[in-house]
């Protein structure tokens, strides 16, 4: 079949809106059709770093729509089935049977190659081929292949202007609200820092007031980041330049329990690692900087833990549901930072996401 969808051709350049073929799917996959997507800076970074992946290919991993199609060997999903992707993982590898399927042995091949586990693409641009694949959807199109595994069902009554929201809970706001409620698994009271206010530590702050986390201290460089903190439920915001920010950090809380790292700059990092509270756990979600300026693990102090924190390191089937449950009690309103534009708008929504003045931008098909 055609379908639209946006290319990456070049790193660092705007994507182009083209027609291309899309095989039909596998007797294990199933064809969704997009009503909306999320951008991640995930994106950006496979689009300006492709590797192992080729250009041209098409991005997108937080796709949400309606089953169209599904495979002979597809069980528990049906056509007309409405649908949050997620990423994959392969579910026989021992840390899939472990639980813990954000650290799936498969995972760079599943979610950043750009192909199928068998190495092949399902799209192409007049018989040449096009990577696709990525995070097993490549969402920036009208439609998507999926496997069941990345394809979390939603409750049959689920609007379409609520299911437009909700793709982000399959990367974006799973990631900053798993690491609070399924990686540190945090304990009413107990006190959380976040260190950079984007879509990812906003929704650690909303997962950390849900679970009655108090205090919670954000920071940002931006001034309206951290006035939607404080909306969110952050008790105290910090200026993230301030000189003594360790100092600050350490007077209101003690000593951090629980420190959620989204902005991977190696100050901020070292700084995360010093505001640690005895028994407290950091969780990067970039990889650590070591070296002059950024975390230095000879000066750590003994009882702190720092892990890099994949996707809230959750299963998406048993997270997903969660936090839709808590959106619905109005406890995580992430629907309050998404900013929603037309598909065809999508290098605006990149730029606005980049500069800063969209949070949260999603397209809608
Ligand atoms: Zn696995
Ligand atoms: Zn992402």
């Amino acid at each position: 079949m055609q379908v639209t969808a946006a290319v990456a051709r070049v790193p660092g350049s705007e994507l182009e809106i083209v027609e291309l073929d899309l095989d039909e799917p596998r007797s294990d996959e199933l064809l969704v059709r997009l009503v909306a997507t999320g951008i991640c800076h995930t994106d950006l970074m496979a689009r300006d770093s492709p590797a192992p992946m080729e250009l041209p290919a098409v991005l997108g991993h937080e796709g949400s729509g309606i089953v169209e199609q599904v495979g002979s060997a597809v069980r528990g999903l049906a056509v007309g089935d409405k649908v949050v992707l997620t990423w994959d993982s392969c579910g026989a590898c021992r840390h899939c049977l472990a639980g813990s399927p954000a650290y799936c042995a498969e995972s760079t091949l599943l979610n950043r190659s750009g192909r199928r586990a068998d190495f092949s693409t399902s799209l192409s641009e007049s018989g040449r081929p096009v990577c696709g694949h990525f995070f097993q959807q490549s969402s920036f199109a009208t439609h998507a292949l999926a496997h069941p595994r990345n394809a979390i069902k939603l409750p049959d009554d689920t609007s379409l202007e609520r299911l437009r929201l909700l793709g982000p809970l399959g990367c974006g706001v799973q990631t900053g609200a798993g690491a609070i409620l399924t990686a540190f698994d945090a304990r009413p009271g107990s006190s959380v820092a976040v260190w950079g206010a984007g879509s990812v530590g906003l929704s650690a702050v909303m997962a950390a007031a849900s679970r009655g986390c108090d205090p919670i201290v954000a920071m940002d460089i931006k001034a309206e980041r951290l006035t939607s903190a404080r909306t969110f439920g952050a008790t105290h915001t910090l200026d993230a330049d301030a000189d003594d920010i360790v100092d600050q950090v350490v007077a209101i809380s003690g000593g951090v329990d629980y420190a959620v790292e989204t902005t991977g700059i190696a100050r901020v990092v070292s700084a995360a690692t010093r505001s640690l509270g005895i028994g407290g756990h950091l969780g990067l979600h970039s990889r650590a900087r070591l070296g002059p300026g950024g975390m230095d693990i000879a000066q750590m102090p003994p009882g702190r833990t720092v892990s890099f924190l994949i996707e809230g390191q959750c299963v998406p089937q048993l997270l997903i549901p969660e936090l839709l449950g808590l959106h619905q009690r109005g406890s995580l309103p992430f629907d309050q930072m998404m900013t929603m534009y037309a598909f065809e708008d999508i290098n605006q929504a990149i730029a606005d996401m980049s500069s800063g003045k969209t949070i949260k931008p999603i397209l809608v098909f």
